[in-house]
């Protein structure tokens, strides 16, 4: 028996192999969940189908969350393919790459917007659009990071953007808890992703992080879909407005060892 078995799974934010999303639909595809993919645009329409098709999902459909058009369009196909979704992810975000270096303080007002809008804003929006939708027991996911909390070199407005999404995870979830639906964030850990190489130093940042987290390993996409999986699950039923870390730890540490 599938700890997802029954329930219907959304899936917003898978580029290629290596998403996170993508890490999340793979294992919700294992426990049983029936599930919808969607991706930025057409432009990765021929990565992603093939990837659907491994787990036989045949939902997969375009929608840019800076659009309340396109949103709505998702929602309508969605209810009409599925009836309800039980369970939504939210794992996307974006910021100009010339945000992502240097110092915070050369973020530009339209920079600061675009990044807002597309990683903070769009969870609220899909949120609003499928809250008619999502049952009792259901549940709403988004992928946050710590550099919301403690300084990131270079991630800069994404960290401002995380800080704001993660407030949105606990008014969504007072919201929410009126209807039985539980809304969470996982706090993942660095992972070689596209988004993630858009980020100065990342590289660097990503070999020093398994040298000094408390379980010296990095995190996969397989973890965080593993996590996932609990979250949304009826074993996660009276958690809601959490930030839950899969870092290996790293989070705990007031400084870290010096590398011999
Ligand atoms: P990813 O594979 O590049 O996924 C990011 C996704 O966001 C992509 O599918 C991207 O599509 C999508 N996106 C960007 N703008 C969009 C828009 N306007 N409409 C719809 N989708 C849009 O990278 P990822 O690392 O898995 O990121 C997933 C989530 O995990 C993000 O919230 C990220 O901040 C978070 N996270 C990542 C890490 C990490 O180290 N990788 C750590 C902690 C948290 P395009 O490629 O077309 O732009």
């Amino acid at each position: 028996m599938g700890l997802l078995d029954g329930k219907t799974a959304l899936i917003f934010g898978v580029a290629n192999e290596r998403s996170i999303a993508w890490g999340i639909a793979q294992a919700f595809s294992r426990e049983g969940a029936e599930l919808g993919i969607s991706y930025a645009g057409e432009a990765l329409e021929r990565r992603v189908r093939p990837l659907a098709a491994q787990i036989g999902c045949d939902f997969v459909e375009p929608c840019d969350v800076a659009s309340d058009e396109q949103i709505e369009n998702i929602t309508a196909k969605a209810v009409e393919r599925f009836g309800k979704v039980d369970i939504l992810v939210h794992a996307i975000a974006f910021a100009n790459r010339e945000e992502l270096s240097g110092p915070y303080y050369n973020t530009s007002r339209a920079g600061f917007h675009l990044a807002m809008d597309i990683s903070v804003y769009s969870f609220t929006a899909l949120a609003k659009a499928f809250q008619p939708y999502i049952p009792a027991k259901g549940a709403l996911l988004t992928l946050t990071y710590y550099g919301s909390e403690k300084v990131t070199p270079n991630y800069n407005v994404m960290g401002v953007a995380k800080a704001a999404l993660e407030a949105s995870v606990r008014y969504l979830a007072y919201d929410f808890g009126r209807q039985g639906v539980r809304v969470n964030a996982i706090s993942a850990g660095p992972v070689r992703t596209l988004a993630a190489a858009g980020v100065a130093g990342f590289k660097e940042m990503y070999q020093r992080y398994a040298e000094v987290a408390p379980l010296r390993s990095n995190i996969t996409a397989e973890d965080v879909g593993n996590a996932a999986v609990f979250l949304c699950s009826d074993l996660a039923s009276k958690i809601t407005g959490e930030i839950l870390f899969v870092d290996s730890g790293y989070n705990i540490l007031g400084v870290a060892e010096p590398i011999e």
